[in-house]
């Protein structure tokens, strides 16, 4: 059976790798179609990138290709253009056609373009080498800049202003949040944490309930109630749709996402599988999820090179969650009794070295797939997420 994965992100790396093994017995070959030629934990990037030590950081959370990957997979460095599901093809944008007995779409969301590096929207990185560059560069426009205006009151608009709070405090930051209160979709004291947490950085104004902002006006300027702020920078912490623009309409909902059964399959096909931020099955987007999501994929994928039909269901649910506060804080949050109680750390090391261990654990999982030791498998595990 040949199989294919789009994307070598969080879901499709612990696929590919969680599949090698079986490359020669039930599985003919597997193709791992995506851009890059290296790895990157989007989780892990906005402390790596605004560390001094940037480079070696960095590269804790990005793996060069020969590390990412098994060898035993085949690596397309480009991007799916179309699928044709009654040929079973993938078309690539270098032209080629690749044909799959069973795929998988792990494609993600469009960028919060390449990690943080959010001001040039459209900027195609390939190689390890040219997101160092990029890296860079970015910090260099930090450096130069004397106000950031930062638009996004969720996960990454929060991590980024604790971040660049601290790490730049001669920089004045403008904080625009779309909602009336930031982190709207987490527990309240979650919330209140973080509020309190931005609202002591003295460099920082938060302006709450603005709408999600678009660029600013002809002449550079953003005007939210009495402030009149002209940016030198301006990042945007919100996700701008999901790669999946090139999937057949009728495998979308209304909102692009990839309509998935409980096994991950998508709906009205057999042998084609979805997951992570592209599947419509779970409201919780983070890397956990991918990667419990991609255990059932790899489980499926494999009962179907053994012309058995997909049986592992997706039960996922996450108890916790770690939040990177600037450098030194983290808030954790985890709820063993979902609905009971939950225990929230802040400004705690421990919660900061909770985080690093999640970080590791994610990463290892991605280029193990799984398959080393105790790591396997999401049931049982501690369902937390960085
Ligand atoms: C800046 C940032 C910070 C985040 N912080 C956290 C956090 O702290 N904690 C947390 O849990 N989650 C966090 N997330 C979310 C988390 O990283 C995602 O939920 C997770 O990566 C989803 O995994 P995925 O496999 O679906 O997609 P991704 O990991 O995004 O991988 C998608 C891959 O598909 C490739 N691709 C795109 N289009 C195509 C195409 N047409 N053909 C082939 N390949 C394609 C991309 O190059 C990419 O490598 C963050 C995300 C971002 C962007």
């Amino acid at each position: 059976m040949k199989v294919v994965v789009c994307g070598g992100g969080i879901g499709g790396s612990y696929v590919v790798n969680g599949l090698a093994e079986h490359v020669g017995r039930e599985i003919s070959s597997i193709t791992l179609v995506e851009p890059r030629t290296y790895f990157e934990a989007p989780n892990g990037v906005l402390g790596a990138i605004h560390h001094p030590d940037y480079r070696r950081e960095f590269q804790v959370v990005a793996k060069n290709q020969e590390w990412a990957w098994d060898r035993r997979v085949k690596h397309v460095a480009s991007r799916v253009a179309s699928v044709d599901p009654a040929a079973r093809t993938i078309k690539l944008e270098n032209g080629e056609d690749i044909a799959y007995d069973v795929l998988c779409i792990a494609t993600g969301t469009k960028s919060l373009p390449e990690g943080a590096a959010i001001w040039r929207p459209g900027t195609e990185i390939k190689t390890l080498e040219a997101r160092l560059d990029e890296i860079e560069r970015y910090r260099a426009d930090i450096a130069k800049s004397k106000t950031i205006m930062l638009i996004g009151g969720g996960v990454v608009g929060v991590e980024l202003v604790s971040e660049l709070a601290e790490r730049h405090p001669n920089v004045r930051i403008h904080f625009a949040v779309s909602d009336k209160e930031l982190l709207i979709s987490f527990p309240s004291i979650t919330r209140r944490v973080a509020r309190r947490h931005i609202e002591r950085l003295r460099n920082v104004q938060i302006h709450f309930g603005t709408g999600r902002l678009g660029p600013p006006d002809a002449d550079g300027v953003y005007r939210i109630g009495s402030f009149e702020i002209r940016p030198d920078m301006v990042i945007k912490c919100f996700p701008s749709g999901l790669n999946t623009g090139f999937l057949p309409d009728a495998w979308l909902d209304e909102r692009k996402q990839v309509k998935v059964d409980r096994f991950l399959q998508v709906e009205g096909t057999s042998g084609v599988f979805a997951l992570g931020d592209v599947a419509n099955i779970s409201n919780d987007k983070s890397a956990k999820t991918a990667i419990d999501e991609a255990e059932v994929v790899r489980r499926n994928v494999l009962a179907v090179c053994r012309s058995r039909q997909s049986s592992v269901r997706f039960n996922g649910a996450r108890t916790g969650f770690v939040l990177r506060l600037g450098p030194r804080e983290s808030l954790m949050y985890y709820l063993p009794f979902i609905g009971l109680y939950g225990i929230t750390l802040s400004g705690s090391y421990l919660a900061a070295v909770v985080r690093e261990i999640l970080l590791a654990r994610i990463i290892h999982q991605c280029s193990t797939g799984g398959t080393s030791g105790s790591l396997k498998g999401p049931s049982g595990d501690l369902a937390m997420t960085t």
